[in-house]
């Protein structure tokens, strides 16, 4: 036997027990054998404690233990569950560029110095529920998955120190869920979101359209509600206005808006009101029809309010082009509708039409405006449709003009 680049004991491939990976079933037992005396070892000698790359092959638990050492898990590749939960760790804790293959539990650890998980890849649910962080907390590059959140990163009733030691550069936050946690005056510069048309997604959201509004395949990963949802979403937007970054306070609006859109049919499905609750449990049980049934009534719930309407005219009254489209589409219509009338009756040449045409559009600009009278009951709809678009446009520009002041 030789001896590996970490000085202890190696094989073959110049690799010891601890570093080796793909382990076989015997080298995993081997490995389980000698890791807490290898942990002992290291409590005891000078120096930190470094598990720089080790291969774990197994789950494993950690809970309780205190570190009174600075521990280094650097590259280490955790090939199951990792369970750090209650852990004390009195001196710097390093997870840099680690892999947490199968999750991870930091549930109520304490961090009394610096904690470093930096470039750290999380694969499944991970969790730092009621985790205390007293200095530097570093977040940043964290690796996830590609594609939309399929899981959390749960920090929620997390207490972090001063937000000036806490850094979560380049990371996607949709991912994290904040909930319980005041995140108010971190400071969430240069991080990344998944977006949807343009609108910023957390995870908790996706996961609550699955639960609500489709079966997809797999287990929804948290039952979260509305309520839950748009509180995440008014905390972030409570930090981007304290940051005075509007637009993207806007952005978080309009998730915190869609969230509270969904609490109907929310409260229809957990109250047991019929039809939306019977629906969702047929659909749940069977495949096809009923799913499709439920999902356009569920739709139809979500969607038909006044809300809805908001959402549908001008984005909450964060958008501005939104309204002006609808307003030129009004009009438009209109216009058609009253000049295809003309051209039934009247029969009269393009030429002469067309000119009828820009007359009626004309027309129908100062109806839009409120500047012509009411002659049938055509007019009265756009007059009564050209206030409440006129009247979304102008909470628009006040927000907007209110907010660079
Ligand atoms: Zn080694």
């Amino acid at each position: 036997m030789n001896s590996g680049f970490c000085g202890r004991a190696a094989f073959g491939d110049g690799k010891c027990i601890f570093h080796r990976e793909n382990k076989t079933d015997i080298e995993a037992d081997r490995f389980q054998a000698d890791f807490p005396v290898e942990l002992e070892r290291l409590e005891r000698s000078a120096g930190p404690m470094d598990f720089t790359g080790l291969v774990f092959p197994r789950p494993v638990n950690f809970t309780s233990h205190v570190f009174s050492k600075p521990v280094f898990f650097d590259r280490c590749i955790f090939e199951n569950e990792a369970i750090f939960s209650e852990v004390t760790f009195r001196e710097e804790a390093c997870f840099r560029e680690v892999k947490f293959r199968k999750g991870a539990r930091f549930v109520e650890a304490t961090f009394q110095e610096k904690a470093d998980f930096s470039g750290a890849g999380f694969q499944e649910e991970t969790h730092f529920e009621e985790a205390k962080f007293e200095r530097h907390v570093i977040l940043s590059h964290i690796i996830l998955p590609q594609g939309p959140p399929n899981f959390s990163i749960y920090m929620e009733n997390v207490r972090f120190p001063d937000p000036a030691l806490v850094n979560f550069y380049k990371t996607n936050l949709s991912w994290f869920s904040f909930l319980g946690t005041d995140i108010r005056r971190l400071d969430l510069r240069d991080v990344m979101w998944y977006r949807e048309k343009r609108r910023y997604i957390i995870a908790a959201e996706l996961d609550l359209r699955k639960n609500l509004l489709r079966f997809q395949a797999g287990i929804p990963f948290h039952e979260y509600s509305p309520d839950d949802v748009a509180q995440a979403y008014r905390d972030l937007r409570a930090n981007f206005e304290e940051h005075k970054r509007y637009a993207e306070a806007g952005n978080f609006f309009i998730g915190e808006m869609d969230a509270e859109r969904m609490r109907p049919l929310y409260d229809d499905i957990w109250n047991s009101r019929f039809p939306i609750s019977d629906l969702h449990r047929h659909a749940q049980s069977h495949d096809g029809a009923w799913r499709i049934l439920y999902s356009v009534v569920a739709r139809l719930r979500v969607n038909l309010s006044l809300h809805g309407i908001y959402m549908i005219l001008g984005r909450y009254g964060e958008s501005i082009l939104r309204p002006i489209s609808w307003s030129i589409v009004v009009i438009t219509s209109f216009a058609l509708l009253a000049g295809s009338e003309l051209a039934s009756i009247d029969r009269l040449p393009l030429e002469k039409l067309c000119h009828a045409f820009r007359n009626m559009i004309l027309r129908n600009i100062l109806l839009f405006f409120q500047m012509k009278e009411v002659t049938n009951l055509g007019d009265l709809c756009e007059r009564l449709l050209g206030v409440l678009l006129l009247g979304i446009m102008f909470i628009a520009i006040r927000r907007r003009l209110e907010r660079y002041r």
